[in-house]
């Protein structure tokens, strides 16, 4: 009866396919993948559309490493319906999501549980990076190990976490250190990340969370999620800080990374305090000493996140802690949906349901 339930359909399915560098996606009828080996089939139950896809489709020939034509959808969360014959059985029938940096498992990094830094991608991260993703009925996954199971999250909800959920907890693992005991933390843009940040910031660290986005309604929804002070400038929002008695800011996430955010980021660092780039603006700055920046400051650019820590951040959802704002499009709205979010009227995540 299960088999039944979770046979997948064979011949061609839809995909949304970039064919050409700097050209939007299309539509597309591909095979259903068979899954070989240790090997497993998704059947697609939301997408979630991120900017980085808009970066992918904008890139000029030689700027990746990818192969074309390539599906793109790296946030994808689904029922797993076949495995070759070398992957574990016990997925078979399970809902999740897909942690979409497709590592080796093998390597110096892989090793220590910092997957999402594997030596051998070159490149190629993975799930609709490279490899082909989660924009299309189903998903063929290398390995079993890149699905992790969720249980009474909806898949609409899952989608999200995949990347933005991911990456956000990710930046804020990497400082939980400097998260401890009386300390703020200072979130840039609360977009499709931004709004996981201040959740997780708020389920798992003692931070005084503080909060900024040009946008009133994007201010407004960090204070509904549990920022503490949120403004529409980064100045504003440390001077609502500082009225409440923080010197400063032990810990920046800045969601935008661009040259303004990350000079204003850095300057509301407390000295000692680090600037976690995680967005992908492009923004660059002089580092060095004697720069007029704090004493002590520390600078990172963390890419997503470990398995692991998906697994951390499916368990936030699974507890009721962290609740992705999603917009629902269907297959069909897809085009649409990547100019709304190149067009930057999009609070939240956009999550396509094929
Ligand atoms: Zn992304
Ligand atoms: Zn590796």
């Amino acid at each position: 009866m299960i088999e039944a339930a979770v046979r997948p359909r064979t011949g061609t399915m839809s995909a949304y396919r970039l064919s050409g560098w700097g050209r939007p996606v299309d539509l597309v009828d591909v095979a259903v993948p068979v899954p070989r080996g240790p090997e497993v089939l998704v059947e697609v139950k939301a997408v979630g559309l991120c900017h980085s896809d808009l970066f992918v489709m904008s890139c000029d020939e030689g700027v990746l490493p990818y192969d074309l034509p390539l599906t793109l959808g790296h946030e994808v969360a689904g029922r797993v319906v076949a495995l070759g014959d070398g992957a574990s059985s016990s997925l078979l029938g399970r809902d999740g999501v897909v942690h979409g940096v497709w590592s080796c498992g093998e390597c110096h990094n892989c090793r220590r549980g910092q997957d999402n830094y594997c030596i051998a991608l070159a490149g190629r991260v993975g799930c609709g990076l490279g490899r082909d993703g989660g924009l299309a009925e189903y998903v063929l996954l290398p390995d079993a190990r890149h699905f992790v199971t969720a249980t009474g999250v909806p898949p609409t909800m899952l989608a999200p976490l995949a990347d933005a959920g991911l990456t956000a907890y990710h930046a804020i693992q990497q400082h939980r250190d400097a998260l401890v005991g009386e300390c703020a933390a200072l979130v840039i843009g609360v977009g499709g990340l931004g709004h996981l940040a201040v959740q997780i910031l708020r389920a798992t660290t003692s931070a005084r969370v503080v909060a900024s986005d040009p946008r009133p309604e994007a201010c407004a929804l960090a204070e509904r999620l549990g920022a503490h002070h949120a403004a529409t400038s980064v100045d504003e929002a440390m001077r609502l800080a500082a009225a409440a008695g923080l010197p400063g800011a032990d810990v920046v996430l800045d969601f935008v990374g661009s040259d303004e955010t990350m000079r204003v980021g850095a300057a509301a660092l407390v000295p000692g305090g680090r600037l976690v780039v995680v967005g992908g603006a492009r923004g660059s700055m002089a580092v060095g000493k004697g720069l007029d920046l704090p004493l002590g400051w520390q600078v990172s650019a963390p890419f997503w996140g470990s398995r692991q820590d998906l697994v951390a951040v499916v368990e936030l959802a699974e507890q009721g802690l962290l609740e992705p704002v999603i917009e629902v499009v269907s297959f069909g709205e897809v085009p649409d949906a990547y100019a709304r979010l190149h067009d930057g009227g999009v609070t939240g995540r956009l999550v396509v349901v094929p």
